[in-house]
């Protein structure tokens, strides 16, 4: 590669990886920069749910493309990024959520996603451990991977076309097509790519981002215990409402036999420490739909932050009037899913190719547009 690379990716988690991968693809020297190690923010701490959301039209359209993503894929990810083509199953507790069932059922179909609805004695076989329920909506097209190792695959193929990473380079500064390292380096690019995740905004001051805080809870291995993703329907609202606390049923079967248990929303800054509280209710939240759950073992408790924006979807692509700032950040609590689209969609828009999806939504300077109006 040549001194001056094409591209400066800001971060190496799955965002920053998925864009290097698909701006290296497609034929540009590609350079990137983490202040920590691949994978190491966010990424390391997310559940790696691949799912399909409704939240809205963008929201549905970004994360169905994305799925479809990593089913193509599949075949090449290596066995420790523990892809789980597992399915979702979105359990209804009363007649008032099997409605709900029925319109997401109709929903997911218009649209090209398949999905299945299971009625009480259905969801009771496929999942002996839930309590009995209502029904359930099973999306089997959604999976479940890890994300770190995700990553850093998608960093390997990056590198294999070309892109170099430098890891323990902090970024003080960066600017329209160069960067300072807090080492006092100034490097100069075709373009920069801040992919900076929950610290994005530390670096673009005025993107729109917030962190915002989840727990999640690791058990001992009890392989069988769940075959599917489980997930209330309130999941959704709670990720919505920026309310300053929230707590949603949300557990997934890792391929190792642990439980992996979430989920909570909290807005109290950069705060990491454990929120006893919020955690007790998250955990009883899970043992209310799993009551099996409540004699496992915890081995392992963290937290981390979401990328939050205003309207739940991420920041993709160039900044304001900036000639070579790019962005892709924000992507709240489903990165590891968008990771593969907001890539495509960068590399799209970067490299003059007609966009897989409407940019437009996804716009950067979308938010403070919206805020100085
Ligand atoms: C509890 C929890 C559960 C989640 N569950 C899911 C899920 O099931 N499915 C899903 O799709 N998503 C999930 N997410 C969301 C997902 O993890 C994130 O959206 C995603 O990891 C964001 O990736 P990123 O690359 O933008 O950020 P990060 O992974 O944080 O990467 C940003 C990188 O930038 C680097 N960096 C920051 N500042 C600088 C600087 N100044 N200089 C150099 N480098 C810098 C950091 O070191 C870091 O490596 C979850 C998140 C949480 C917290």
């Amino acid at each position: 590669m040549s001194a001056r690379p094409d591209v400066i990716v800001v971060g190496a988690g799955i965002v920053g990886a998925a864009c290097a991968r698909e701006l290296a693809r497609g034929g540009l020297a590609v350079e990137v920069l983490d202040g920590g190690i691949a994978g190491g923010g966010t990424t390391a701490a997310g559940m790696g749910h691949l799912v399909v959301m409704d939240d809205s039209e963008e929201q549905f359209a970004l994360t169905a493309h994305s799925c479809r993503l990593w089913r193509s894929l599949a075949e090449e990810l290596p066995p420790d990024a523990e892809l789980d083509p597992c399915g979702t199953l979105w359990v209804a507790e009363d007649a008032e959520q099997l409605e709900a069932v029925r319109a997401k059922h109709r929903y997911y179909g218009e649209r090209g996603v398949e999905t299945e609805e299971l009625d009480a004695r259905q969801v009771a076989e496929a999942e002996p451990n839930l309590r009995p329920l209502a029904g359930a909506l099973r999306v089997p097209g959604d999976a479940v991977v890890y994300p770190p190792n995700a990553a850093r695959h998608l960093l390997a193929d990056a590198m294999r076309a070309g892109a170099r990473l430098r890891e323990g380079c902090t970024v003080a500064t960066l600017g329209d097509g160069d960067v300072v390292t807090a080492r006092g380096e100034r490097l100069s690019a075709g373009a920069v790519v801040n992919a900076a995740g929950a610290a994005a905004g530390l670096l673009t001051p005025r993107l729109p981002i917030a962190p915002r805080k989840g727990h999640l809870v690791i058990t001992d291995r009890h392989p069988g215990f769940c075959h599917h993703q489980l997930v209330e329907l309130g999941y959704l609202k709670s990720a919505h409402e920026m309310t300053a606390e929230s707590v949603a049923f949300n557990v997934q079967p890792r391929k190792t036999g642990q439980l992996l248990i979430g989920s909570s929303r909290e807005l109290v800054g950069w705060d990491a420490g454990m929120n006893r509280a919020i955690l007790g209710r998250m955990v009883a939240r899970a043992a209310a739909f799993l009551p099996a759950i409540a004699r496992l073992s915890a081995i392992r408790v963290w937290t981390g932050f979401r990328p939050a924006t205003p309207d739940k979807l991420p920041l993709v692509g160039r900044w304001e009037d900036s000639e070579r700032l790019w962005i892709a950040a924000g992507h709240e609590g489903l990165g590891i899913t968008t990771s593969l689209g907001s890539a495509h969609l960068l590399a799209d828009l970067m490299l003059g190719r007609a966009p897989a999806l409407d940019p437009t939504p996804f716009a950067p300077s979308r938010a403070t547009a919206e805020a100085e109006a």
